[in-house]
C-alpha cells in the first residue's frame, strides 16, 4: 500500500550530455526507452548553429524513424568518371535524403514529451551532479588531417533539367589538380537539386574553386545554365580517428568516434550509435557510447584514406570500380559498416593492386 513509511520513492538518475546537435537530440528523442533516467541537455546559445543542410543515409534497421522524414529516396544512384559510367540499383537499402531542421525538429518534439531538460550554461554541470556525463562537443582535430570539404548550391532550373530517379553520388568529371574531387548532386524534382562540389585533402579551397566546379558542372554535364539559387550549404568534415574532446568525458556522436574515416557519413553512424547503446542497457549493461565501426573497417579505412590522400589520382577508377563490382544493396551495406567477410572481400578485389600495396608498405607517403 503506498504511503507506508517503508515505500522507497526511486528518483530517476540523472544523465547529461553536452552539446545539442545531432547525436545529443537524437538520444534525447529515444530517452524514454531507458527506464528510471533524466536526461538533461547542457547547450550553450553561443555554439548553436542555425545552418539547415542535407544528411544523406543508406536505410538500415536503425533508421526506422528517420525514413518517413526523409525528403527523397532514391532507389538508383551513379558514379562516374570520364570514361565510366555505373548505375546502381538497390531493392532493400534505398538512399534517403533529410534535411538537418526537419530531424532536429522532430528530436526537439519526442525530446519535450520525454520530459529532457535543457539548459544553456555549461556551470550547471556541476550543480546537477549527474550520474553519467557524455560529451557530444567536436573532437580534437590534428594540424593537416585529412579532410572532407564541401560548398553545396540548392537550385531550382527549367523542368525536365534533372532526372530525379537517380542520385548522381559521385560524378569525377570536375578538377582532379587539388586532390580527390567530385560533384554530388541530390535531384529532388526534375527541376530541384542539390549540387555540391567534394574534396578530400588536408586544404580548404578558396569559395570560388567550388563554386565554379559546381557552375560549370551544371552547364557541361547537365546542361543547366540558368537558374535561381535557392540555398548554400558548407562544411568541412574531419577524416580519421581523432582525440576526444575532453578526455574526462565519454564522447558520443562525432566526439564518440561516429565519423566513417573514410567517407564523411556521420548521420547514419550516430543513429546506429545510439541504437546499439540503448539495446546493451536493456539488456543490463551500463549506458555507453561505443564507436559504431568495426575494428576491422577503421584499419581497412586507414589503408583507403591513405591511398586517397597520397594518390588521389586513382580515386576516380577506384570509385567506379568499387560501384561496378557490387549490387546497390552490397554498396549501400558496406559504406553502412555491414560487410561481411565475402563482401569485404569482393570490395578488396575490386580494387587495383599497385596503389594499395604502397599505402600499406608506406601509408604516410605518395608515388615515389
Ligand atoms: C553542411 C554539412 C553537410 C553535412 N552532410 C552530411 C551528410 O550528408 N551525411 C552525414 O552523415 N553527415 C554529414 N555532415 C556531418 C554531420 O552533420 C556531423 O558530423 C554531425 O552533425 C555530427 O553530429 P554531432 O552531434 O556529433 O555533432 P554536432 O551536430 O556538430 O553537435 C555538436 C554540438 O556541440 C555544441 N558545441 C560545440 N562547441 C561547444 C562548446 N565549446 N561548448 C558547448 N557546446 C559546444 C554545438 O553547438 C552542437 O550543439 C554534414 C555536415 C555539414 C556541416
Amino acid at each position: 500500500m503506498s504511503g507506508e513509511p517503508n515505500d522507497i520513492i526511486k528518483q530517476p538518475t540523472k544523465i547529461a550530455v553536452l552539446g545539442g546537435g545531432c547525436a545529443a537530440l537524437s538520444l534525447a528523442a529515444n530517452i524514454n526507452l531507458l527506464s528510471g533516467k533524466q536526461l538533461h541537455v547542457i547547450a550553450p546559445e553561443v555554439h548553436k548553429s542555425d545552418q539547415d543542410h542535407i544528411w544523406g543515409f543508406w536505410e538500415m534497421d536503425w533508421l526506422q524513424d528517420a525514413v518517413p522524414l526523409a525528403r527523397k529516396t532514391w532507389h538508383k544512384w551513379a558514379v562516374r568518371n570520364a570514361d565510366t559510367e555505373v548505375i546502381m540499383h538497390a531493392d532493400a537499402y534505398p538512399y534517403h535524403a533529410i534535411t538537418r531542421r526537419s530531424w532536429l525538429e522532430h528530436c526537439n518534439a519526442r525530446a519535450q514529451e520525454n520530459d529532457v531538460f535543457f539548459h544553456e550554461d555549461m556551470t550547471q554541470l556541476a550543480t546537477l551532479s549527474p550520474k553519467q556525463v557524455f560529451d557530444s562537443r567536436p573532437p580534437r582535430r590534428e594540424p593537416n588531417m585529412m579532410l572532407q570539404h564541401f560548398i553545396g548550391w540548392e537550385i531550382c532550373a527549367e523542368p525536365g533539367s534533372f532526372d530525379d530517379s537517380t542520385a548522381i553520388l559521385m560524378d569525377f568529371r570536375c578538377d582532379q589538380s587539388r586532390g580527390m574531387h567530385f560533384i554530388y548532386c541530390l535531384p529532388f524534382s526534375d527541376r530541384e537539386a542539390l549540387v555540391e562540389s567534394t574534396l578530400f585533402s588536408p586544404t580548404l579551397e578558396t569559395n570560388e574553386f567550388y563554386e565554379t566546379a559546381i557552375s560549370s558542372w551544371l552547364k557541361k554535364h547537365a546542361g543547366v545554365s540558368r537558374f535561381n539559387l535557392l540555398r548554400r550549404e558548407q562544411g568541412a568534415i574531419p577524416l580519421g580517428v581523432m582525440k576526444r574532446h575532453d578526455p574526462d568525458f565519454q564522447g558520443i556522436g562525432a566526439n564518440g568516434g561516429a565519423i566513417r574515416p573514410s567517407s564523411g557519413y556521420a548521420f547514419s553512424f550516430i543513429q546506429k550509435q545510439i541504437d546499439t547503446a540503448l539495446k546493451h542497457v536493456s539488456d543490463g549493461h551500463m549506458l555507453q557510447f561505443a564507436t559504431p565501426h568495426k575494428p576491422i573497417d577503421l584499419w581497412m579505412d586507414k589503408i583507403f584514406l591513405s591511398v586517397l590522400r597520397y594518390q588521389p589520382r586513382y580515386a576516380p577508377k577506384i570509385f567506379t570500380a568499387l560501384a561496378g563490382s557490387l549490387t546497390g544493396d552490397e554498396f549501400a551495406r558496406f559504406l553502412s559498416g555491414e560487410a561481411n567477410i565475402s563482401l569485404r572481400a569482393k570490395v578488396v578485389a575490386a580494387m587495383p593492386s599497385l596503389p594499395f600495396i604502397r599505402a600499406l608498405l608506406r601509408p604516410d607517403e605518395g608515388e615515389p
